[in-house]
């Protein structure tokens, strides 16, 4: 099965899911569904995803890398979709640009 994954390559997520990766939805929350829909995801490994310093932990770098996740997501999806910035702000309730 293939999850659909717009998000480019990177040395910081996989864009595909390989054994022992989680996916996280990249604008997680309310707007689960509506970032799967739309390919926002990405694979990480558990410690990168759930861990201190992973996209959803508390310690400066997860709280950075949620941020940097979540432009990048904005950025790919405007350009994927040809939404403006008010598009995106209608589906997903907020610009994080
Ligand atoms: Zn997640």
């Amino acid at each position: 099965m293939t999850e659909k994954c717009i998000m480019p390559g990177s040395t910081e997520y996989s864009n595909v899911r390989y054994p022992g990766l989680e996916r996280h939805e990249i604008f997680f929350g309310r707007n689960r569904k509506r970032s799967i829909e739309d390919g926002l995801v990405v694979f990480l490994t558990p410690e990168k995803h759930r861990g201190f310093n992973g996209a959803h932990g508390s310690g400066s770098d997860g709280i950075a890398f949620n941020k940097k996740l979540k432009q990048l997501g904005q950025r790919v999806a405007m350009e994927y979709y040809g939404w403006t910035v008010e598009d995106f702000r209608k589906r997903y309730g907020k610009s994080y640009l």
